[in-house]
């Protein structure tokens, strides 16, 4: 039994795109990378977040009479929010009957995640399934990442952690002990780009997917495909040499960009940066699978998804 807390903000039951077979994705709350293209800016604070749909008010004002520290007020301009004086304590998100104001994040002990996790086993050992700790950056909360996995190992089963590879390699070593697959990002193989776009550079993410590698813990290789942004067959000569060399790396995955996060920004008062940026059609993810294949020396699978 752990009575260890995390930070989550979602538990996806069923998902098939996190690893093989049928799984359970966790999602961990906090990221310290700041990719421009996220569409999960909800994942990028640590902290739990109080979010409102101005949709779906219908201005009772249950939120501003309750809320005991002035942090949501009615204006003549509507209803304002002062993040700076909420203290999360959830009472308006409790009193908010038509779900307008919500809390984005909660915490829990490792025992109700690995619970909640446990439900889909049938499924998981019909599928060569499992779980999937994702976020977020779930290596942001190291104790918490170590104590669920190890627990989901205990139960036999197969653990997958997808990462940006933002951390020190000794908190990464550790983790790596209940990690049977490794879904591993590269956004950008030239660090000044990667800084550029993601905030950080890359030399330590590649300095960590050449130690994955030399532990032999199975690689899945994601890039999130950003137009005009790491699209460049220059980038993709530069993933396709790294794939070369690291015989750990089984697949890669294209992952298409696309704007579903977009609103998401507005209601976290966050600025979204990519604003007009077209997603890449079917036929352009395909031509650019062709492309990295054509560089590759090793056969593996390669698609777009
Ligand atoms: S409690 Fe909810 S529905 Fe009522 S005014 Fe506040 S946000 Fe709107
Ligand atoms: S979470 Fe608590 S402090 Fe924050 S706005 Fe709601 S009632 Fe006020």
């Amino acid at each position: 039994m752990s009575e260890l807390t995390g930070v989550i903000f979602d538990i996806k039951r069923f998902a098939v795109h996190d690893g093989p077979g049928i799984r359970t994705t966790v999602f961990f709350k906090g990221c310290p990378l700041r990719c421009m293209w996220c569409h999960n800016p909800e994942s990028l604070s640590i902290r739990r977040q109080i979010v409102f749909f101005e949709n779906k008010c219908i201005g009772c004002g249950e939120c501003f009479k309750r809320c005991k520290n002035g942090a949501v007020v009615a204006t003549p301009e509507g209803r304002k929010y002062y993040r700076d004086k909420c203290t999360l304590c959830g009472t308006c998100v409790e009193y908010c009957y038509a779900e307008a104001t919500v809390m984005q994040g909660r915490i829990a002990t490792v025992d109700e995640v690995v619970e909640e996790v446990k439900k889909d086993m049938p499924f998981y050992e019909n599928s060569n399934g499992g779980v999937t700790l994702s976020g977020g950056e779930p290596t942001m909360q190291p104790e918490f990442c170590i104590a669920v996995l190890a627990e989901c190992k205990k139960a036999n089963m197969h653990t997958a952690l997808d990462t940006s590879g933002f951390v020190k390699t000794e908190i990464l070593t550790e983790i790596l002990k209940y990690v049977d697959l490794v879904l591993y990002d590269i956004k950008h193989t030239d660090p000044e780009k990667h800084k550029k776009y993601t905030g950080v550079s890359n030399e330590l993410i590649l300095y960590n997917l050449q130690h994955i590698n030399n532990v032999e813990i199975p690689i899945e290789i994601r890039i999130p495909t950003i137009p005009n942004i790491n699209d460049s067959e220059e980038n993709f000569s530069e993933v396709a040499k790294l794939v070369n060399n690291l015989n750990s790396i089984e697949r890669v995955r294209l992952l298409p960009y696309h704007r579903l996060g977009e609103g998401k920004y507005e209601r976290l008062e966050m600025e979204y940066k990519l604003k007009g940026l077209e997603s890449p059609n079917k036929a352009r993810m395909e031509e650019l699978v062709e492309m990295l294949k054509s560089k590759l020396t090793r056969d593996i699978p390669v698609s777009a998804s």
